[in-house]
């Protein structure tokens, strides 16, 4: 909370937007190409579950599949890409104070707090704050993909187990990703309460958008 609105270090060029993501909700922008995206855990130990489509064509979106297999991680460190369902890089991590995320658990929906977690009645989720943040640009729930879930800690154990922990991620700290084609990025701040994963206390997350000036890899 002492941080500034960049988090724990200045934004990697001229800031051109913020937005702020409210506790349980989620949020969208446009991004193009070469443009940096901040992600900013606000108040710490907060997750964020990501996704990107081709701003272009809608229909090409984040794979959380193609992004393990061609970056042949289950972990991704700087230098990783967020890959497209049809194999091109959509974004690349270029600067993280955490160094943990997940890129194998999805998204939390409401079918997953009524029938994994037992919690009846209404629950804001990750999917349903997607399917909110996209609306503008017409896609539908069954359109929004797994997602990148930013400082997410869930382990995987030797035997193949996967352990919920709270995320490792203090105030201020961030993830830069660089857009490596003209894309919408959508962003839930997980309202998960009941597993470990955002410390039982969903709290705000930060969008801040730069322009380098240098354009994104090919
Ligand atoms: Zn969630």
């Amino acid at each position: 909370m002492a941080t500034g609105v960049t988090g724990k270090d200045p934004a990697p060029g001229r800031i051109i937007r913020v937005i702020e993501i409210p506790a349980r909700h989620g949020a969208a922008l446009e991004v193009a190409r070469g443009q940096i995206l901040r992600v900013i855990d606000v108040e710490g130990q907060q997750v964020g579950d990501l996704v990107c489509f081709n701003r272009d064509d809608l229909g090409e979106r984040y794979s959380p599949q193609n992004t393990v297999l061609f970056n042949r991680t289950i972990y991704p460190k700087v230098g990783a890409a967020l890959v497209s369902d049809r194999g091109r890089p959509m974004m690349r991590l270029i600067a993280d104070t955490v160094g943990v995320h997940d890129l194998i658990c999805g998204s939390c929906s409401d079918e997953y707090y009524k029938n994994r977690l037992g919690h009846h009645g209404p629950h804001r989720s990750c999917r349903g704050n997607l399917a909110e943040a996209m609306a503008p640009w017409g896609v539908p729930l069954r359109e929004i993909p797994f997602s990148f879930n930013v400082f997410m800690r869930w382990p995987v154990e030797p035997d193949g187990s996967v352990v919920p922990m709270t995320a490792p991620s203090g105030p201020g700290d961030y993830v830069d990703l660089q857009a490596e084609m003209d894309l919408v990025v959508a962003m839930s701040a997980c309202p998960s309460d009941i597993t470990p994963t955002n410390a039982h206390n969903p709290t705000p997350m930060r969008f801040v958008l730069s322009e380098s000036g240098q354009k994104g890899r090919r």
